[in-house]
């Protein structure tokens, strides 16, 4: 039987958030959130974590063979969040009205897209 270890990491990032790489190759460099992957606690984000492809020629579908970059998952862990007037901060959880809502813990502000 194969045992499944489950990491309770609390994953406070989603899909179309914009994050900041805060470790690792791409210290730094910010982008959207593309895919969330909660059991693995990782994420593809734009432009982060780029690899070179070798893709192969298909005619029917319209792709040219070459190289071509791609992303590749990052650990949730080496990413923040980015707060729109803060920068890269840590996310916090609230109940407003009868939401739960994630908010800066720096001013406060929802981290919510409405
Ligand atoms: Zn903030």
């Amino acid at each position: 039987m194969k045992t499944v270890i489950r990491k309770h990491i609390r994953v406070d990032i989603r899909h179309n958030d914009t994050v900041r790489v805060i470790t690792g190759r791409d210290k730094g460099k910010e982008g959207r959130v593309l895919r969330v992957f909660p059991d693995d606690a990782k994420i593809l984000v734009e432009h982060v974590m780029l690899v070179k492809k070798h893709v192969r020629p298909n005619p029917q579908r319209n792709i040219k063979g070459g190289i071509a970059d791609q992303e590749s998952r990052i650990a949730i862990s080496n990413v923040q969040l980015v707060c729109s007037t803060c920068g890269p901060v840590r996310v916090g959880r609230e109940i407003r009205g009868d939401q739960k809502v994630r908010v800066c813990k720096k001013c406060g502000t929802t981290l919510d897209k409405k």
